[in-house]
């Protein structure tokens, strides 16, 4: 493994936008540490040059650029919070590579170092930005569980940076509320997530060994057409031409256009003036439930019957106890595994108007 500086010093975006994986000039194969989860296949396609079939959308490109330029603004962040972070040089970032198997490596820029001032040592902090619903997932489940790939490039910065592992911190940003957190994974299963990254690039360098760098030997799929995976995939057309038309079919073939944009939009105002009479409703509930409190409380009784408009009630009041989770401290102490017997996720549906 070595670190060293690049020898020239290229613009960010140079440094930075490199393809997946790719063949070097002394024959090896190069993964970047930013796709390590990515779909094997994909990674032959990227390595071998072959034509994107499914370029990213406009929208994708500026959700991913805008959470690229929020990375100095957590490490601020962070810095504000007794933390001491060196980010990396945005024109000259320190290069790590690791080999994983003679053969095969992954190369990789790391966002930051460092360490809670006056705590610890230097570690790698691997610096992220997610969405609401994913900034929620990552802090309940862990990274291990939410995104794996993540604590694998982290793990392999460590690697390349320091040698061996040691602890390592994940921080992200909620583009939502424009919060951030920590987690920090113990050494000892940032070995088992770069371990788990290995065994799964293993079958790809050995792939490279009998059929060169071949583009019409492809490896498995590891996924199937209707995954988010080849959904995004920027080669689904080329891999799946006929599953990718399936899924179109069926999104024509949906009964989506049943009901009008004139019904729909009767709906919608239906649904304001209900929500509005609930706000007023739910204005005058409360003030009635603070004359009683105040009723009982100048009786100096906890309990008292009153005679409604139907029947006599109790009005009285009542100590509730909520329990909550440090999932922080949790996903520090247990590893993924046990996490999941404990911690289990469940998804429903439901239709939100905003
Ligand atoms: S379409 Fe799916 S299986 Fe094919 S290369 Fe892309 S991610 Fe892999």
């Amino acid at each position: 493994m070595t670190l060293s500086n690049p020898p020239l010093t290229p613009s960010r975006s140079r440094v930075f936008d490199r393809p997946a994986a790719r063949f070097t000039d002394d024959g090896r194969l190069e993964v970047r540490a930013s796709a390590l989860g990515q779909c094997r296949r994909a990674l032959w396609y990227a390595a071998t040059e072959q034509e994107v079939t499914n370029p990213m959308t406009d929208e994708t490109k500026l959700v991913l650029e805008a959470g690229q330029a929020l990375e100095p603004v957590v490490v601020r962040a962070m810095q504000r919070r007794f933390w001491s972070v060196t980010p990396a040089d945005p024109d000259a970032p320190l290069r790590v590579e690791v080999e994983v198997i003679p053969g095969l490596t992954v190369t990789g820029h790391p966002d930051a170092t460092g360490a809670i001032e006056l705590f610890g040592d230097e570690r790698v902090i691997e610096v992220k930005t997610r969405g609401p619903e994913a900034f929620k997932r990552w802090q309940t489940l862990g990274a291990e569980r939410s995104h794996p790939e993540s604590v694998a490039q982290a793990a392999c910065y460590t690697l390349g940076l320091y040698g061996d592992f040691r602890e390592t911190v994940i921080a992200t940003l909620d583009t939502g509320s424009r919060r951030w957190d920590y987690e920090v994974i113990p050494a000892d299963r940032v070995e088992r997530a770069w371990d788990r990254a290995c065994e799964r690039l293993a079958p790809l360098a050995e792939h490279y060994e009998v059929h060169g760098a071949d583009p019409d030997a492809l490896p498995e799929r590891d996924f199937a057409g209707s995954d988010w995976q080849c959904q995004r995939c920027s080669y689904l057309n080329a891999c799946q031409p006929g599953e990718a038309a399936e899924v179109e079919d069926e999104a024509e073939t949906e009964p989506v256009d049943l009901v009008s944009d004139d019904d729909a939009r009767a709906a919608l105002h239906e649904y304001e003036r209900i929500q509005q009479q609930l706000k007023s409703l739910d204005a005058d509930k409360r003030g009635a439930l603070k004359t009683l409190q105040h009723w009982l409380t100048g009786k100096g009784e906890a309990k008292a019957r009153l005679e409604g408009s139907a029947k006599a009630r109790t009005v009285g009041m009542v100590t509730s106890c909520r329990y909550s989770v440090d999932h922080k401290r949790l996903n520090a102490l247990l590893a993924p595994e046990q996490r999941a017997e404990i911690v289990t996720e469940q998804t429903s549906e439901y239709l939100r108007v905003s």
